[in-house]
């Protein structure tokens, strides 16, 4: 459970609002006494026993540390905003597969152009738990491609989903890196003109379909994950 407050020291206990009691006695049906994990980026992950004081109000009462923070190491992901369950299918998988800041962009043929930040955080959140990650991805206001272009670190590589084709050639990822993912109708002329001038964006291929956006994002990168552990 992402508890997102500092921790105090062992033997005490943190806090537990309506929402997470819910959870923990009414839908994983825990006792007074019982085991439950928590966690956030600055304590890492802590057992703890909870105590029910009433139906919604709890506490944590922090055991022993089970696992120290993490440096969160990840690619960044940068992509237009879908329909709505996809862009949550988008940060659900993407905060699954490591990517440590979203940074969604409106391109030319973005259709949706506001995002819910918090809903966004909540769903990674819930991602984060579900595969036991003890950081929560960063996620960026809106902002238009060309600025984040602009903003992009020209040494970082950006990997940008713009080629089709059969299959290509694997190299190394050096360092940190990011991946650009289109919107559904993809780029535009300008945009893929702007974006094969850009120093940083390296185009890649992940083969000869049109996968959707979303498929597109876990196919990106699983292949730059596999790419850099050669
Ligand atoms: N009609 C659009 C086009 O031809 O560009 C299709 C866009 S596709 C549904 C959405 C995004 O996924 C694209 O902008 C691209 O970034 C990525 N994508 C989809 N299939 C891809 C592939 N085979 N190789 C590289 N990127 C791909």
């Amino acid at each position: 459970l992402y508890l997102d407050l500092p921790f105090p020291p062992q033997g005490e206990g943190v806090a537990l609002d309506a929402d997470q009691m819910r959870y923990l006695a009414t839908v994983l049906r825990l006792q007074n006494g019982d085991t439950v994990h928590v966690f956030n980026e600055a304590a890492g992950e802590w057992e703890a026993r909870l105590e029910i004081q009433r139906k919604d109000r709890g506490q944590a009462l922090l055991v022993a540390q089970v696992r120290a923070p993490e440096q969160p190491i990840g690619p960044v992901l940068v992509f237009a905003p879908l329909k709505r369950d996809a862009t949550h299918l988008v940060l659900r998988m993407g905060t699954e597969m490591g990517v440590t800041r979203f940074c969604p962009v409106i391109t030319e043929r973005t259709n949706t152009h506001r995002i819910n930040a918090e809903r966004f955080r909540a769903i990674a959140i819930e991602a984060a738990e579900q595969c036991e990650r003890l950081d929560i991805p960063l996620i960026d206001p809106l902002r238009p491609l060309t600025q984040l272009l602009a903003e992009w670190q020209g040494s970082r590589a950006l990997y940008a989903g713009l080629e089709r084709q059969e299959s290509e050639s694997v190299g190394v990822v050096p360092g940190d890196y990011g991946l650009l993912i289109g919107p559904e109708g993809g780029f535009s002329e300008t945009e893929r003109r702007l974006l094969n001038t850009h120093e940083a964006i390296i185009p890649i291929s992940l083969g000869k379909r049109i996968l959707r956006a979303d498929t597109a994002v876990v196919a990106g990168l699983a292949q730059l994950a596999f790419r850099s552990s050669q």
